[in-house]
């Protein structure tokens, strides 16, 4: 049982059949055009039904690609270089948005304590760390303090409302509502990065949070298992790339951008994420998530499973989990996941390496019971075989 999935982009898991037979309609039409086709214009609209500040979407091919896109539009419409972005988040792998993201205990706070830049491998450039500011998802006035001083020499603000990397928490209203403040106070640009969180609900995941993005990032479950990213907003940002007129203040294009293939399968894709289905998944994801409270706590194991929706992810000890510092698993902590999940997959259930998963529409009761009780017993069976529970 897939509970992966892609890394989370296939919200109808494999093989689903309506998928692939509009994917094999679009090939008979062609596999691509150094032109846009109808299908883009589909389901851009279908995004901008779902959610009206998606009003106007361009494509890509993944979600590192609309990210790098969305900054570049915020630094053009702002004519500001630097970006803040939350510890712990992952965005895609581009130098500036890549920064912070692993941070080690040692190194996280500079010295007044606040997140501090740290380059995420020997390939980010020194530079990137001056131009990007690091705020915590889960210390709201720490996070006003740093935007009062930062704000005006910002051209955006990206933040996952829903953070897969740093822990699958939700950032808390009050760090939802600073930072949309300070970027209405100081003309940042906001920029939403629903790549996974978008399949929290039938809009995505920035109206759960009172959140109005300039530019809102998509990628995974848009493309129905191919590969896709897309950035979408209000058409007085997406102006920002209009070429009708001549060379725009920012483009963005690439070869394969909008094939007819990931168009085809993602509109497929989203047209059965319809609303009921949406509920029936989400529910099995509160069941999930109160089944396994429910059996951990009955067995005395510390461990928790946090997550919205259909998202969730498994951590160990008794740490109330907020954001990336009280995830942060230390390498004793993290090589205990590193077997639970070998485990786990010994028993048929494939989660992301850090534990982390999705469910799928395909799922019923049975497959969500099995995924409880799978856990439960290969996370007291892990701990049992480990004399102490480290950190
Ligand atoms: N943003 C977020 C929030 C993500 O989780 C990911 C990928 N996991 C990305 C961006 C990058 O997407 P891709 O892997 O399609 O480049």
């Amino acid at each position: 049982m897939d509970c992966a999935n892609n890394f989370f982009s296939l919200v109808h898991g494999h093989v689903f059949p309506p998928v692939i037979d509009a994917v094999r309609d679009a090939m008979t039409k062609g596999t691509a055009f150094g032109m846009p086709t109808e299908s883009e214009i589909l389901l851009a609209e279908a995004l901008a039904a779902r959610n009206p500040r998606m009003e106007q979407t361009r494509f890509c091919n993944s979600g590192t690609e609309a990210v790098l896109a969305a900054v570049k539009a915020a630094r053009g419409i702002t004519a500001r270089e630097r970006i803040a972005k939350f510890e712990g988040c992952y965005h895609g792998a581009y130098d500036w948005i890549e920064v912070s993201l692993d941070p080690t205990p040692a190194a996280w706070s500079d010295k007044s304590g606040n997140p501090a830049s740290v380059r995420n491998s020997a390939g980010t450039p020194e530079s990137v760390l001056r131009e990007t500011v690091v705020l915590p998802y889960d210390d709201p006035q720490r996070c006003a303090d740093i935007l009062q001083r930062e704000g005006p020499s910002l051209a955006a603000v990206v933040l996952d409302p829903h953070a897969a990397r740093a822990g699958m928490v939700p950032v808390s209203k009050e760090t939802a509502a600073v930072v949309q403040d300070a970027c209405r106070r100081d003309g940042i640009l906001l920029i939403c990065d629903e790549v996974i969180s978008f399949r929290l609900s039938y809009e995505g995941a920035s109206p759960l949070f009172d959140l109005e993005p300039d530019l809102v990032t998509t990628a995974k479950i848009i493309g129905g298992g191919l590969p896709i990213g897309a950035v979408s907003g209000p058409s007085d940002r997406m102006s920002v790339f209009n070429h009708a007129n001549g060379k725009p203040k920012v483009s963005m294009g690439g070869t394969f951008s909008a094939n007819p293939l990931s168009m085809a399968a993602g509109l497929e894709s989203l047209s059965h994420y319809s609303r009921p289905a949406i509920e029936r998944l989400n529910g099995f994801g509160c069941k999930l998530r109160n089944r396994v409270r429910e059996g951990f706590s009955a067995a005395g194991i510390e461990a928790s499973l946090t997550g919205m929706g259909s998202l969730f992810r498994l951590h160990l000890g008794s740490t109330n989990i907020t954001g990336y510092r009280t995830a942060y698993a230390a390498p004793e902590k993290a090589e205990l996941i590193r077997r639970i999940h070998l485990a786990i997959l010994d028993e048929g259930i494939l989660l992301t390496p850090n534990c982390s998963g999705a469910l799928s529409t395909p799922m019923t009761e049975a497959e969500v019971s099995l995924l409880a009780d799978k856990l439960i017993a290969v996370v007291a069976k892990e701990l049992a075989d480990t004399s102490a529970l480290p950190g």
